[in-house]
């Protein structure tokens, strides 16, 4: 090793090529999910690689237990359907999934009362109380078992335990992936690579051009051995004193959103969207720890003050801290067109639209490079 500098060079070295398939997706999460399955139904041979033991990504690896605002206010009408709509009536189906129906959405004041503390309201809104929404709350195993089934049944080879650390170009052109595992570099090709890690690593790795983002971090949790009741009780019929004490567990936690937990649909269980951490960035081995740390250090603290204070929290305890980071924002793709402020606000409806959120759309040229001469998960060239 060169003492002064503080890299090393890495001797060239063969690759086993694991698999190929026509479609190559690196990351199971919410996006990754939805390529892999519109591919294989499509009839393409599709391999899906992920880094964790499961699938579902941030929504249930990161246990971001509910699945946020899917209704487009303006015409009062579901925004979010597909696969999404299918898993939710899937995990619906086991009681491992909850949401309002059509009849309780808005300001109605008792369905605000029933649904306000699963987090199923329209966070948008200045109205107080939030009006109620379509929205699901859903357990994060159920999720993960949802995904495989979809997965095993249209085939899709699925490859958990894989981390993606190279793209492999050849002219221009994305030939595949290289994966470390248990057994080594692993090269998997494909004639179309996907980028679906949710950090751009395989786009980034091909070198698209891509700008820099940074955003709260979260270290999401779950209690158990918590009477929600009794908490809805207080907060209900002594809202003075609930406020304080609020403020303070606030305090303790070091970030939080106004709701800092929230039903699941496991009796006596809650899970909390907070502590938040700023000023860390999601790609540094580093600020990932410490967030690991520090989060936890704040939860803890949080189980000892909530346990001595909080009706309905007395007998509470830590079930888990998600086992996937909440990192929200890292690297950004300058794709050939930019959704702006004033498209969400507007509402804008683009010739190429491909997905909706709430009542906004995307067109599919948020996804291509700019100034690439290939788009590089079709394999096709663009203008
Ligand atoms: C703390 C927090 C709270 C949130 N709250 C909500 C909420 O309440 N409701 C809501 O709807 N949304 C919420 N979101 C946003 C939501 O989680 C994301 O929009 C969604 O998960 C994005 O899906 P994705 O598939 O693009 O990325 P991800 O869910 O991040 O999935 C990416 C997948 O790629 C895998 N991966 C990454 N890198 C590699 C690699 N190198 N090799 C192999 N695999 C890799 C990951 O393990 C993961 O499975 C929240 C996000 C955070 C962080």
């Amino acid at each position: 090793m060169d003492k002064v500098s503080n890299w090393i060079q890495q001797p060239a070295r063969d690759v086993r090529i694991a698999a190929k398939a026509d479609v190559v997706v690196v990351g199971g999460g919410p996006a990754g999910l939805s390529a892999a399955l519109a591919a294989a139904r499509n009839g393409a041979e599709v391999i899906l690689l992920e880094r964790y033991n499961h699938l579902g990504g941030l929504a249930s690896g990161g246990m971001v237990l509910v699945l946020d605002d899917m209704w487009d206010n303006h015409q009062n009408e579901i925004s979010v359907r597909g696969n999404c709509m299918t898993m939710i009536e899937r995990m619906a189906a086991m009681k491992l999934a909850v949401f309002p129906r059509q009849n309780e959405w808005g300001n109605v004041p008792d369905s605000c009362r029933r649904w306000g503390r699963w987090g199923t309201f329209d966070f948008h809104s200045h109205e107080t109380p939030h009006p109620i929404c379509f929205a699901a709350a859903f357990d994060p195993d159920a999720m993960k078992r949802v995904a495989l089934d979809m997965v095993q049944e249209l085939g899709i080879k699925l490859r958990l335990h894989s981390w993606f650390s190279q793209t492999l170009v050849e002219d221009g052109k994305v030939k595949g992936v290289i994966c470390d595992t248990k057994s080594g570099r692993e090269a998997i090709l494909g004639d179309m690579v996907i980028d679906a890690t949710g950090d751009l690593d395989v786009a980034a790795s091909a070198g698209a051009p891509h700008t820099g983002g940074n955003y709260i971090m979260t270290t999401v949790f779950r209690l158990g051995g918590v009477d929600a009741e009794a908490a809805e009780r207080f907060e209900r019929e002594e809202p003075q004193k609930y406020a304080e004490l609020d403020r303070q567990i606030k305090k303790v936690l070091g970030g939080s959103w106004g709701y800092w937990w929230l039903k699941t649909p496991l009796p006596g269980v809650v899970w909390c969207n907070c502590p938040h951490m700023a000023g860390l960035d999601g790609l540094r081995v580093e600020d990932l720890t410490r967030a690991e740390i520090q989060g936890r250090k704040h939860i803890h603290a949080l189980v000892d003050f909530v346990r001595g204070r909080m009706p309905g929290f007395e007998n509470c305890y830590l079930i888990d801290v998600a086992p996937q980071t909440g990192v929200r924002q890292t690297r950004l793709l300058e794709g050939e067109y930019i959704l702006t402020k004033e498209d969400l606000a507007q509402r804008t409806r683009f010739d190429d639209s491909i997905a909706r959120g709430r009542d906004y759309y995307m067109p599919y040229r948020v996804l291509l490079p700019q100034r690439s001469t290939t788009c590089w998960w079709q394999g096709v060239t663009t203008p």
